[in-house]
């Protein structure tokens, strides 16, 4: 292992505004920006105006609040003093998710409260700590460094929606997509594998979603009469979610793992190392086995292999005691996340292709997709990818694994709209609690975040130098 030791002028500026960034965090935190809740909207945009406040103080001369038809994004340009340097771009988000004291919180959730090392409050980790330790941050760099500006050309955009999935951000990526341009996307809306395995994510799944309706008969009929006869769409529906997948537990849909990027024998390694519990793991998942595709370990199965999921199937008489009929309508609803390589208008196309081949005569359909999420990946060796690894391995001073995403997230927006490969810095561990009662951040950790953020510009500033 190959790790540039800590530099401590940036470690000690840390240390000596630790306490002032915990103060703004408190600060922040009892602001309750839930965005679920069309009630709290003049606590988001409160949120948004705080957050604003901050990066100017912070020094970004560019600080705007982005109005959307929902609730503000913020919006921070800090211009290096090189105009050649690279441009990043910083995403997260400044909306939490409801909490309640009576959800079995300890301490009121929006009155943060500091015990042992660690803050808790909603947002403390999802995500107003991992947006605000960037200020913390860029300060150490400069402080370090004696500039007056980043290393890079660093821009923030901090949404107020994604709790509530984020349905304006596509169109605001869009129409901002000129002041957005970048050379690279980073995300601090993720975590790490534990306090003690220090990681970075390299990619997110994609998602495209459906559902697809059967009709039969133009109304239920006797299945005495009628029954072994005709067509019956709840059968049909069911025979569909059946060959879903085929023995291997591979989906069985003609043309879906086209494109598909394998995994390399160095991802694969990398994987194993990670100090994966099964068992653990089947608890958080409150199941009592796991199947998937055979031959493949269950971190391969979530994070770097696509899957389809029946996710309902409904049909016919649903109500007390039996009713003897051919039903006239059934209903599936499907999910498939996506890989690297894999394009989410050929996988509907695909879809439909396959639903339309397995139905027989007699049975109409109709399928409508929700949308289509890209997935994201980054590969191992790209110059940017060993930047964010090497920020994390001088801060925790140690090796630091890899981890994919098997959710799906709006960061794909900024990938598509921008056309920038995306990469993750978080600090954020399992036991933080996101969307549950007591959510907490470690202080330390977020401390580290920073003492990353800090070195992250200038190796992304040399790493994306043109010519490097
Ligand atoms: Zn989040």
């Amino acid at each position: 292992m190959n790790v540039a030791s800590p530099d401590p002028a940036i470690r000690s500026y840390i240390a000596e505004h630790r306490s002032a960034f915990l103060d703004d965090l408190v600060e922040w935190l009892a602001i309750p920006s839930v965005s679920a809740d069309p009630g709290r909207a003049p606590e988001i945009r409160r949120s948004a105006e705080w957050l604003a406040g901050k990066l100017t103080e912070t020094g970004f001369p560019e600080v705007e609040v982005w109005e959307t038809p929902g609730a503000p994004a913020v919006f921070a340009h800090w211009p290096a003093a090189d105009p050649d340097a690279p441009t990043v771009l910083v995403y997260g988000h400044h909306d939490v998710q409801p909490a309640d004291l009576a959800d079995g919180w300890h301490t009121e959730p929006f009155q943060p409260a500091l015990r042992e090392g660690r803050l808790y409050g909603r947002g403390a980790a999802d995500d107003k700590g991992q947006v605000l330790f960037h200020t913390l941050g860029v300060r150490a760099h400069l402080a370090a460094s004696g500039r007056t500006a980043p290393a890079v050309h660093l821009k923030l955009l901090i949404e107020g929606e994604e709790e509530s999935g984020s349905p304006n951000f596509p169109a605001l990526v869009r129409d901002r997509a000129e002041r957005l341009a970048c050379d690279v996307v980073l995300v601090s809306d993720t975590g790490m594998w534990s306090e003690d395995t220090p990681t970075v994510c390299t990619g997110m799944r994609g998602l495209t979603d459906c559902q697809v309706d059967l009709y039969g008969p133009a109304q239920d009929i006797h299945s005495g009469s009628f029954g072994g006869g005709v067509p019956n769409p709840a059968t049909e529906a069911a025979r569909l979610a059946a060959s879903l997948h085929d023995e291997q537990r591979r989906v069985a849909i003609p043309g879906f793992y086209d494109g598909v990027i394998e995994l390399t024998d160095q991802e694969r390694a990398l994987f194993a190392e990670l100090p994966f519990d099964e068992a653990a793991w089947l608890e958080s998942a409150h199941s009592r086995a796991t199947l998937g595709e055979h031959g493949r370990s269950t971190l391969e199965r979530i994070w770097a292999r696509p899957s389809a999921e029946v996710n309902g199937l409904s049909g016919g008489y649903q109500g007390p005691g039996g009713k003897t009929i051919v039903p006239s309508h059934a209903q599936l609803k499907l999910s498939f996340r996506l890989v690297a390589g894999m394009d989410a208008e050929k996988v509907q196309q695909a879809v439909r292709d396959w639903v339309a081949a397995g139905l027989p005569a007699g049975i109409r359909h109709e399928i409508t997709f929700w949308g289509a999420t890209k997935p994201c990946l980054t590969p191992l060796d790209h110059p940017a990818l060993r930047a964010v690894v090497g920020a994390m391995e001088r801060a925790f001073e140690q090796r630091v694994l890899f981890t994919r995403e098997g959710g799906s997230g709006p960061a794909a927006d900024l990938h598509e709209t921008l056309d920038a490969p995306v990469l993750f810095l978080g600090v954020s561990v399992p036991s933080d609690g996101w969307h549950s009662p007591n959510e907490k951040v470690e202080v330390d950790l977020l401390a580290k975040g920073a003492e990353a953020a800090a070195y992250l510009w200038d190796g992304l500033a040399d790493s994306l130098r043109p010519g490097s």
